[in-house]
C-alpha cells in the first residue's frame, strides 16, 4: 500500500487535534457519573467549558498541556531525552496549571528533590497519567518501532511505575502509530488483541462500564467505544458521556478516532471551538515531530 506524506500528516494531525478536542469536550463532565450527565445535559455533545475547573469553552486541561510540554522537550532535544522531558514537566508544574494529577505531581516532585528519573514500582501508580501524554513520543518515533518501545517506559516511569500503565501506553501508542501509517482499524485491532492476550485484565467485551482514571478502566472505555463506532463524533461522544475521567478518556478516544478518520473527520464545530493558541501549537508540533520522525530515517 502506497501511503503519501499528506495522508500521514492528515492522520497525525487528526490524532493530536482529536486528542485536544476530546480533552476540551470531556472536561465539562469530568468526575460526573453517567446519570448526572444525562440529567444535566441529556447527551453531552457541545464544547461549552465549565465543569469542576470552570473552563472557558475550548479550553484544554493537564492532558493536552503535558503532551505539549513533552513534545516541546522532544523537539528541543532532537529526540527522546528523559532529563529534558522531566525538566519540561517541572516547568509545567511551576506554571501553576489549573489541575495536576496526584501521581503526576508526586513523580515530578520526586524528580525535583532527588533528581531520579523513576520511582519504585507502586500499586498506586496504575492511573492513566503517563498514557495520556505519550502521543508526541509516538509521532517522533513513527518510523522506528524499537525507539518507541525503548523510550515509552522511560517516559511513563517519570511519574508512573506500574506494569499495566506501561503495557497500555505501549499498546495505545502502537495503535495510533499503526493507524497513522495506514494500517486501518483492522491493524489497530491486532494491537488491541495483543494487549489483551498479554494482560487479560484489559478485556473490554463485555464492557464493565467503569470509566475512572485507573488505566484498565480508561483502556476498556476507549477501546470499547472506538471499535463499535464509525466516526470521530460518535466515538468521542460515547466516551465522554461515560463521565468519571471524561477529559482523559475523551482525549485518548479522540487520539485514536482522529488517527482513524483524519483531521477532516473531526466536526468543524468542535475544531472551531478549540482554543486558538493551543490549536496552532498542535499544528506546529505535529509538523515538527513528523519531520523529526522522517529524519530519524528507516
Ligand atoms: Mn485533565
Ligand atoms: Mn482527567
Amino acid at each position: 500500500m502506497k501511503v503519501t506524506r499528506n495522508e500521514v500528516h492528515e492522520r497525525a494531525l487528526g490524532a493530536y487535534l482529536g486528542f485536544a478536542v476530546g480533552d476540551a469536550l470531556g472536561a465539562t463532565v469530568e468526575f460526573m457519573m453517567p446519570a448526572e450527565i444525562q440529567h444535566a445535559y441529556g447527551m453531552h455533545r457541545d464544547i461549552i467549558g465549565g465543569g469542576w475547573l470552570k473552563l472557558k469553552p475550548g479550553q484544554i486541561t493537564d492532558d493536552t498541556q503535558m503532551s505539549l510540554a513533552l513534545g516541546q522537550a522532544i523537539l528541543a532535544s532532537g529526540g527522546w531525552n528523559a532529563v529534558a522531558a522531566a525538566d519540561a514537566f517541572v516547568g509545567w508544574l511551576k506554571s501553576k496549571p489549573l489541575d495536576v494529577g496526584n501521581t503526576c505531581r508526586r513523580g515530578i516532585q520526586r524528580y525535583m528533590v532527588e533528581g531520579t528519573l523513576a520511582g519504585e514500582p507502586s500499586e498506586s501508580d496504575g492511573g492513566n497519567g503517563a498514557c495520556m501524554r505519550n502521543l508526541p513520543l509516538a509521532l517522533a518515533t513513527l518510523n522506528d518501532d524499537a525507539a518507541f518501545t525503548r523510550a515509552t517506559p522511560e517516559q511513563c516511569h517519570l511519574t508512573h511505575c506500574h506494569p499495566l500503565s506501561d503495557a497500555a501506553t505501549l499498546a495505545l501508542g502502537n495503535m495510533v502509530r499503526s493507524l497513522i501509517r495506514g494500517g486501518g482499524i483492522k491493524g489497530c485491532r491486532v494491537e488491541a488483541n495483543r494487549l489483551i492476550e498479554d494482560f487479560p485484565e484489559f478485556r473490554f467485551e463485555p464492557y464493565p462500564k467503569r470509566a475512572s482514571g485507573y488505566i484498565v478502566d480508561t483502556v476498556q472505555t476507549v477501546l470499547h467505544a472506538f471499535f463499535r463506532t464509525d466516526s470521530f463524533e460518535s466515538c468521542v461522544t460515547e466516551v465522554v458521556n461515560c463521565g468519571e475521567d471524561a477529559d482523559t478518556n475523551g482525549a485518548l478516544a479522540g487520539m485514536l478516532a482522529g488517527a482513524a478518520y483524519g483531521v477532516s473527520g473531526i466536526p468543524g464545530y468542535w475544531l472551531r471551538k478549540l482554543d486558538r493558541e493551543i490549536k496552532t501549537r498542535i499544528e506546529e508540533q505535529t509538523e515538527a515531530l513528523l519531520e523529526l520522525a522522517r529524519r530519524g530515517g528507516k
